[in-house]
């Protein structure tokens, strides 16, 4: 069967789905950092973060928090319904790493006073930078209230999430989330879109503080593949038919 294309981004494509309202979310396996700077292919990620992704998505959603998902289509894609995204990356950091210890000179590895919410505009040409609220809501790209709705359900998800992962030995150091809007008999509700993954996230062993996500490839850290399936054999969710079903298919429509 072959699908329109609608949008293809550095890690997945987004197809028309089969009824109005929804798409269907592939999952490649490239990898990219640094502002598209560095690129590569983690083989077997699209598989991983398919799962991955499904299984954070349907944990928030028994607690309540609305999201894209629908549900998992097959080994690398996911039906998702179609919403309007929010033109902003939402970072929450419970530990310093990366941008913010560049930034602010913090020792990587240092735990934060607090939960730290940060907004970036999606704009890879430049380089995604970060905006404040004023920005945000003076050019249009969320209302006050469309914000104060993402800030409470990202500290939620937070919370949330850092719960979870702490049951599997691993700490939640960052991680980025998007939301978007999703529109209903004429009203408006704001759901998590995207995806959750160790592509987004910031994932720490617990006890030995080993980097367990995409810093394993953006700092040639070694061991790529193995990371992203040891996140996924700790949440229950390696698919079971292992490397062999992880291939990407020859064909790609
Ligand atoms: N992140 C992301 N996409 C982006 C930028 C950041 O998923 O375009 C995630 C990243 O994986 C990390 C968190 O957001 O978990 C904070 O990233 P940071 O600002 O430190 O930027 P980086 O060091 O990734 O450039």
């Amino acid at each position: 069967m072959r699908r329109k294309k609608i949008y293809e981004g550095k890690a997945k494509v987004l197809f028309e789905g089969p009824e109005p309202g929804t798409l269907v979310q592939y999952f490649k396996d490239d990898a990219t950092a640094f502002n598209n700077q560095k690129q590569g292919l983690i083989a077997g990620k699209g598989v991983l973060n398919n799962r991955i992704s499904e299984f954070l998505m349907q944990k928030l959603e028994e607690i309540g928090i609305p999201t894209h998902f629908v549900r998992r289509l097959n080994m690398r894609e996911q039906l998702i319904r179609e919403v309007e995204i929010i033109p902003l990356e939402i970072i929450v950091r419970n530990v310093a790493a990366g941008s913010i210890s560049k930034r602010l000179g913090i020792e990587e590895g240092t735990i934060l006073p607090r939960a730290i919410v940060e907004y970036c505009l999606k704009d890879d040409a430049l380089g995604d930078p970060m905006v404040t609220e004023e920005h945000i809501t003076a050019f249009g790209w969320a209302s006050p209230q469309d914000l104060d709705e993402m800030l409470q359900l990202t500290l939620r998800i937070n919370d949330f999430l850092n719960g979870l992962f702490l049951g599997i030995g691993l700490k939640l150091v960052d991680f980025k989330l998007e939301f978007g809007r999703l529109w209903e008999d004429d009203q408006m509700r704001i759901v998590l879109a995207d995806e959750i993954s160790p592509d987004s996230c910031r994932l720490w062993d617990v006890a030995t503080n080993e980097k367990m996500d995409k810093d394993r490839f953006r700092r040639d850290l070694g061991k790529v593949e193995e990371a992203y399936q040891e996140v996924a054999r700790r949440l229950g969710v390696l698919p079971e038919a292992g490397p062999v079903d992880m291939k990407p298919p020859k064909v790609m429509q």
